[in-house]
């Protein structure tokens, strides 16, 4: 199966090629040519298999220029062992009689969901440089609002034939997120802190990426570019599996039979889980509705409810931070295929988000998106609200992110009286956001740091911190630089020695 550029149907590369290069040289994004089917029967299959295994039938489908070897080193590598808690990559937790389950994606080794797709990745991506670029030694670079950066470079880290660079907002990621990346252990690993916020480090590393003169300097040192952002194909396969997983998993439990419709809310920042949710669906998921939660940064809510993106608007830095994004990339790749592949129509899109910061998508699309789309937001004051509530009634923590979604999920029912089972996307353990948790559930703020704050709400709550988050205070911080937003290119050939 090929892959096109979302800006060029035309350009056409295999599944190696596009995980290899991460973006298409036209800037735009690879997508499948056909995505692949699922039939019901194939989903019973799925039901009577362990996560990995229903994460090869799945890749395999995708990667049809990969061996069933390969793709079985790559599933076993990521998920299996101990990398995740209990070997349970995705489990589903029932919350009460509600009607709505938590699909706890933080259970491997950096508590974020951005685990589930980093320690694939690394794998898909050592096999397609040896099938495309072998020789040539890779260097991620990376943009992340928190999360992402911490399981790129824990997915990376003394990978061979690789080199990661990552790039965070000063300002904008938890003290507990900076952490766990300023003190990345590893050979083959950068961290830099830049002034400004998460569009600035992802405007950055895309200016980069598409480089020509960048991208010649680097063949002369035998070094070629790739992305670990959901930018990358290979960020959003993985993420297409555990919605496949969690509905099988709903079917075996019998909250539902086979061919029943569910819901499925996700948290979204770059949209990249959300549209890994909606390919799910497109190869034959039984999908009712796609419930995109925002926080104070609401600029998909009104895209879904309004068909215009509108970027010229205030910036917030709230609570859930891996959330605050006005561009989201991911965007791209679902106006692509609700347009029926209309590349040109696109990449005017994409100029005029460029020039003007705004694009209007045609009546058409607007009402395919709002068939199988609701948009709904959430301000930070809510977000606490929702964790309180939630762990009073249900004994349940969640972190801030979830607590959106969960928000955003009630509101529609209570506006729609859906009473569909529904599958709730829970995007990070609730102790990589200690300070507004337990500030939640107290009550109160404090001035104490972000260690105290978590033994407390331990006790407090009866739930237990995170092996990977325990001893962060107690590492040494390798990396507290800081560049402007227009000396990113300095700060890589600085690393890479050019
Ligand atoms: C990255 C992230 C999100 C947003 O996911 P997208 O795929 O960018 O929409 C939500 N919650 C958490 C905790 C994250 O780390």
């Amino acid at each position: 199966m090929d892959y096109k550029s979302t800006r060029d149907s035309s350009l056409r590369v295999t599944s190696a090629q596009a995980i290899a290069q991460g973006i298409s040289k036209d800037g735009g994004l690879f997508v499948p040519g056909e995505i692949p089917s699922i039939t019901l029967n194939d989903i019973k299959a799925l039901c009577d298999m362990s996560y990995i295994e229903r994460a090869e039938c799945i890749l395999l489908k995708y990667l049809t220029d990969f061996t069933l070897d390969e793709i079985k080193e790559c599933a076993n590598g990521a998920y299996g062992g101990e990398k995740f808690e209990n070997g349970m990559p995705a489990p589903l937790s029932k919350i009460g009689d509600t009607g709505f389950y938590m699909l706890e994606l933080w259970h491997g080794p950096t508590c974020a969901f951005k685990d589930m797709a980093l320690q694939l990745l690394p794998y898909l991506l050592t096999y397609s440089a040896k099938k495309t670029i072998a020789g040539k030694e890779i260097v991620i670079l990376v943009a992340t609002s928190g999360d992402t950066g911490k399981a790129a470079l824990e997915g990376f880290k003394d990978v061979k034939g690789t080199r990661i660079v990552v790039f965070y907002p000063q300002d904008g990621v938890s003290a507990m997120q900076k952490l766990q990346m300023t003190t990345q252990e590893g050979g083959n690993v950068f961290v830099c802190a830049v002034k400004g916020n998460f569009d600035d480090c992802q405007r950055g590393v895309k200016e980069i990426f598409t480089n020509l003169e960048i991208t010649k300097e680097l063949e002369a040192h035998n070094l070629v570019f790739s992305s670990a952002n959901s930018i990358n194909w290979g960020r959003l396969l993985p993420q297409i599996i555990y919605y496949i997983s969690a509905y099988c998993d709903l079917v075996n439990d019998k909250e539902i039979t086979l061919g029943d419709e569910m819901n499925i809310v996700v948290p979204t920042g770059n949209f990249g889980n959300i549209l890994a949710a909606y390919y799910a669906k497109k190869m034959g998921l039984p999908v009712k509705k796609f419930i995109c939660a925002s926080n104070a940064n609401n600029i998909l809510t009104d895209f879904i409810n309004t068909g215009v993106y509108d970027t010229n608007r205030k910036f917030y830095t709230t609570m859930s931070p891996s959330m605050d994004i006005l561009i989201s990339s991911n965007l791209e790749r679902l106006l692509y295929d609700l347009s029926g592949c209309d590349d040109r129509y696109i990449s005017e899109c994409m100029s005029a988000l460029k020039n003007e910061g705004k694009y209007t998508v045609r009546s058409e699309m607007l009402q395919l998106l709002k068939e199988q789309f609701v948009g709904g937001c959430c301000d930070d004051a809510m977000t606490q609200a929702t964790i309180k509530e939630l762990f009073e009634k249900y004994s349940y923590l969640c972190d801030t992110h979830t607590a959106v979604a969960v928000k955003v999920y009630n509101d529609y029912v209570k506006a729609t009286g859906d009473n569909t089972k529904t599958v709730i996307a829970s995007t990070a353990n609730p102790y990589k956001f200690p300070k507004s948790v337990a500030e939640a559930i107290e009550g109160k703020s404090g001035e104490d740091n972000e260690f105290v704050i978590s033994h407390r709400l331990s006790q407090l709550t009866k739930t237990a911190m995170p092996k990977p988050l325990g001893g962060l205070d107690e590492k040494a911080v390798r990396f507290n630089g800081v560049c402007d937003k227009t000396t990113m290119q300095k700060v890589v050939y600085d690393y890479l020695g050019i």
